[in-house]
């Protein structure tokens, strides 16, 4: 579904990425960890064709998308829920969802697709006419979630759905992220809450200073101390 072959990315002359290799395959949940600033954020930008300061290989479907303008990566597919949400407060819940339906395709049939939702996250549809600024926290990274999902996304990205979010709701959207995938929805996960991402997640990737420097299958990267010291830092 994804594959990411030798990945470099820079921020003016200052390099973050140092040839990232990394893939999801059809209906997989990957997670990519790794301590603040190594480099996650902009890996999922990179895919999604927000960060376009990189080289290498970035393939959907096994078609090369670096060379696709940002709006046409949604049409192979993928959708982004960027980190810190980024919902427009001033406009009403519905509206930000049907701000995620832009693409023909999704378009057609998004009165079926918030319906979806909206079963997915009741919340959203409980407070459907409200502005999205007077969400919880909770409440708009479900709707930052649910804006992505209206363009019937085949890959998800999401970058630190956890952020800032009490544990109990936090429970709620990692559990939402499950059901997502088990519809067949691939998820690429970036998080620095290790045990919740990988208690999810198939396989993960570890991120330090740009470079992957461990992956494995979720369960045995979740018990190596090595990893756990890497991103905690400690
Ligand atoms: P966090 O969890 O804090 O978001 P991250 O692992 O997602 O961390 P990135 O945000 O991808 O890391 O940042 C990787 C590196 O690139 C960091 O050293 C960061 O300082 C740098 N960086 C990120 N965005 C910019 C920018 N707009 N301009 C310059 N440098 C940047």
């Amino acid at each position: 579904m994804l594959e990411v072959r030798d990945l470099d990315a820079y921020y003016g002359g200052a390099r973050a990425l140092w040839s990232v290799s990394l893939d999801v395959a059809a209906g997989e949940t990957v997670s990519i960890i790794g301590p603040n600033g190594a480099g996650k954020s902009t890996i999922v930008a990179a895919v999604a064709r927000l960060h376009r300061n990189v080289r290498g290989r970035v393939a959907v479907d096994g078609v090369d998308v670096l060379s696709l303008p940002p709006h046409r990566i949604c049409d192979r597919g993928v959708a982004i829920v960027p980190e810190g949400r980024r919902v427009f407060g001033h406009m009403s819940v519905r509206d930000n969802l049907f701000l995620g339906a832009y693409r023909r395709l999704a378009r057609a049939g998004h009165r079926e697709t918030l319906a979806e939702v909206y079963a997915l996250f009741p919340r959203l549809a409980a407070r459907s006419a409200q502005p999205a600024g007077r969400l919880s926290g909770g409440e708009q990274q479900m709707l930052a979630i649910g804006r992505a999902l209206m363009a019937r996304p085949r890959l998800l990205l999401l970058d630190e759905p956890s952020l800032g979010l009490a544990p109990i709701v936090i429970d709620e959207v990692f559990e939402a992220i499950t059901t997502i995938n088990a519809r067949g929805v691939s998820v690429l996960l970036v998080e620095q809450d290790i045990d919740r991402a990988l208690e999810i997640s198939a396989r993960g990737y570890l991120l330090t200073e740009g470079r992957i420097i461990a992956e494995g299958p979720a369960s045995t990267l979740r018990d190596r101390d090595d990893v756990r010291r890497s991103v905690l830092g400690i």
